[in-house]
């Protein structure tokens, strides 16, 4: 399939970007990696008249550290959290779910923003960010905000951005010490969506009872759930048995509360109770996770 025909303009700083985005107006669209949006062109369910190539600004592309947390600009590939053993050691959630995207062809193309600003039922990176309570700094002509990863994600591929704004940072808040995180995907063929998503972020107090908990769905419902139920039973308990138990049973309820995805790769009943069984892998590994971790302070110090 060929997709209608367009206008390609690379922007050239993210201002530039802006001023092509004010002028083209409903017309233009913002290319990131293209992993989403060429299929859809090629589908023809798009089609943008104007092509706005934000995907090689250096401006969104760094990795930054700063004192309570890490930015990814937008167009970090996922390949580049995979390869910065910064990341990998400091949020295995991230690093996680950024290896089970697709296959290496997209993971070096895909984005951070693209993958949140696209907003499929079924992304990784959705829960990944609800679990690591991460923050969308949104960005337009007229000026900047940020939104939490709760309240970005409004509906299938509809988030809180508004006409012309574009994702340019995500923020991750570091994870303390005695942290582990987790993400889980059950999918049909390996580099598939997936038909569940599980992520899972704890940090232990010195007892071994839980002091915070990030818990969050995927590829369940039509938006990622954060299910703050489940963090709730958790905290101020050691994340075994009963409070395992309990938590999933706050999941199985969350889950009765929506209208699950059904398809034919993936019945509602499926997704129900395959949720549950990668929910409490994904706490299992969370914790075995943060019970062996080593204090930040001694941990590797430089993001790339
Ligand atoms: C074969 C295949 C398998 C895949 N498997 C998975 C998977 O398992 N899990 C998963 O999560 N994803 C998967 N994806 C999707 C992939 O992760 C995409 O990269 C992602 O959904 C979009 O990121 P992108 O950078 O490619 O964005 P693009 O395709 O360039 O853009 C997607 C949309 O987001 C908008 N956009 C892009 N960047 C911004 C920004 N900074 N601000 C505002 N709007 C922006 C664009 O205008 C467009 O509407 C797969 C894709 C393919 C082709």
């Amino acid at each position: 399939m060929y997709p209608a025909r367009f206008n390609y303009t690379r922007a050239e700083s993210l201002e530039h970007a802006f001023e092509l985005l004010t002028t083209y107006g409903e017309e233009g669209r913002s290319l990131a990696g293209g992993m989403s949006l060429i299929p859809l062109m090629k589908l023809r369910l798009v089609s943008p008249a104007h092509l706005i190539d934000i995907g090689r600004l250096a401006e969104l592309s760094k990795i930054e550290r700063r004192d309570n947390c890490v930015a990814l600009g937008a167009v970090v590939r996922y390949a580049q959290i995979e390869e910065s053993r910064w990341l990998v050691d400091t949020f295995p959630l991230l690093a996680e779910a950024v290896s089970v995207i697709g296959d290496v062809q997209v993971r070096n193309a895909g984005t951070v923003g693209g993958n949140l600003a696209h907003a499929d039922p079924a992304g990784d990176l959705a829960p990944a960010a609800l679990a690591l309570n991460a923050s969308v700094v949104c960005r337009s002509a007229k000026g900047i905000r940020t939104v939490a990863a709760d309240a970005f994600f409004q509906a299938p591929y509809t988030t809180a951005l508004e006409p012309n704004e574009l994702v340019t940072e995500v923020e991750i808040p570091f994870p303390g010490n005695r942290s582990g995180g987790a993400h889980l995907k059950l999918e049909r063929r390996w580099g598939d969506f997936g038909n569940a998503i599980a992520s899972v972020q704890l940090e232990l107090r010195e007892d071994g009872r839980c002091r915070k908990a990030g818990i969050a769905i995927g590829a369940v419902g039509e938006v990622p759930l954060r299910i703050k139920s489940a963090e709730g039973v958790l905290i101020g308990e050691r994340p075994e048995r009963e409070a395992v138990r309990a938590a999933a049973e706050e999941v199985r309820k969350a889950v009765e509360t929506i209208e699950p995805l059904s398809d034919l790769k993936a019945p509602a009943e499926y997704r129900r109770e395959v949720i549950q069984v990668i929910f409490k892998r994904a706490l299992a590994l969370a914790l075995e996770r943060a019970q062996s971790s080593i204090p930040l302070s001694d941990a590797t110090t430089s993001p790339s």
